[in-house]
């Protein structure tokens, strides 16, 4: 069988097999960063992903409903943990503005949550910061390149599907040891993956069961990114809420993979045009944040963490409100908490404060 079609080379994939060519391969991870980041043709600063003439759909574009329970999630997070005021409510990454449109909704009924609020939205992408500030009309909010120049204070952290856009290396157990995945130039000049030179050693996300073949992958970055979230929860109280693909039980696998106008595309093909992600490994991420002095909860599945906040009671209100939306809102619930679909794919974990006044559990988890 001939290997499928490649797609043409956008102009970042001939700038990058340039560099290759002239200073070697390069990890996943670098590639990632340039193809999400590279300030004049990275997919993250040039698109606008979301929706269905972009690459991709999120849970809170597919129903309303799944904004409305992380904005009851949030609302009785702030009233656990005494209603402080002033308080920082934090999203990363918030894509069309949507999830936060619908959590303030639901938020906006809890008498002083409002009057103590300041919204703070993270993202590097213009033409999203438009689409958030569209959908969040006359709430005042300030936008931020990184999680680092948001005020310190009281926090509530959201960040759904961000996670998985942070830039992961892969290691590939061969005959000798361990190997990093790599990209070159093949003959033709396009981009192809490689492997580096055996390792002195095993990687630190290799597991002792790993076999010949097994990937294992690690995102550099997620170690910045937890530290960040705990100097802010380690000097106030707060909670951050993380919810993602990705699979809490640590097995080997590659998961590295691009989308391109919703369908799955070669990972080098459309470089700077298509969705680049990885699972977020949810045992690294845990033990990351127990290691920053964090306490945490979860991972819960997503089916387990919206049916316990009450979905399906939800989406029977919402019918019997609007009966012709049956079918509409009954598959939207089915794609939120299928066990085939987001449910059982994507997780949840909440990090707290160790300031936080004790109590149990977050609702949810
Ligand atoms: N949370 C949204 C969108 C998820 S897509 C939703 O659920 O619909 C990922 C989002 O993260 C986009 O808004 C993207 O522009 C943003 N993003 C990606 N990398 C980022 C980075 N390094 N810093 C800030 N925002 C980033």
């Amino acid at each position: 069988m001939s290997p499928p079609e490649r797609a043409p080379a956008t102009g970042l994939e001939t700038r990058l097999a340039a560099m290759i060519e002239n200073f070697g391969p390069i990890s996943i991870d670098a590639f990632m960063a340039h193809a999400l980041y590279d300030p004049q043709a990275g997919y993250y600063t040039t698109r606008l992903p979301l929706g269905a003439r972009g690459d991709f759909t999120t849970a809170p574009e597919i129903s309303q409903i799944f904004g409305e329970l992380v904005g009851l999630w949030i609302a009785q997070s702030w009233i656990d943990l005494g209603c402080p005021s002033p308080f920082h409510l934090i999203e990363l990454g918030p894509g069309r503005g949507t999830l936060m449109a619908d959590m303030l909704r639901v938020c906006q009924k809890v008498p002083g949550f409002i009057a103590a609020l300041n919204l703070h939205m993270v993202e590097t992408n213009p033409a999203l910061r438009d689409a958030q500030r569209t959908a969040l009309g006359s709430t005042a909010a300030s936008w931020h390149l990184s999680l680092d120049d948001v005020p310190q204070g009281h926090s509530f952290l959201i960040a759904n599907e961000f996670l998985d856009c942070l830039p992961v290396r892969q290691f590939v157990r061969g005959e000798q040891g361990w190997h990093e995945k790599l990209v070159g130039v093949d003959q033709t000049g396009r981009l192809t993956f490689g492997l580096g030179p055996v390792l002195p050693e095993a990687p630190a996300c290799a597991g002792a069961e790993d076999g010949l073949g097994a990937v294992r992958e690690q995102a550099p970055g997620l170690g910045a990114l937890v530290e960040t979230i705990a100097q802010r929860l380690r000097f106030a109280s707060g909670r951050a809420l993380i919810i993602d693909y990705g699979d809490p039980t640590g097995q080997a696998g590659d998961s590295f993979q691009a989308l391109f106008r919703h369908q799955k595309t070669h990972p080098l093909d459309h470089v700077g045009e298509a969705d680049l992600t990885a699972h977020v490994d949810f045992a690294a991420l845990i033990s990351l944040a127990i290691a920053c002095g964090l306490k945490t909860s979860g991972p819960v599945s997503q089916r387990e963490f919206l049916q316990s906040l009450g979905i399906e009671a939800r989406r029977d209100a919402l019918i019997r409100a609007n009966p012709h939306c049956e079918s509409d809102l009954t598959q939207s619930v089915e794609r939120l908490i299928g066990e085939a679909h987001m449910g059982g794919l994507f997780h949840v974990v909440a990090f707290e404060s160790p300031l936080n006044p004790a109590h149990g559990p977050p609702i949810g988890l």
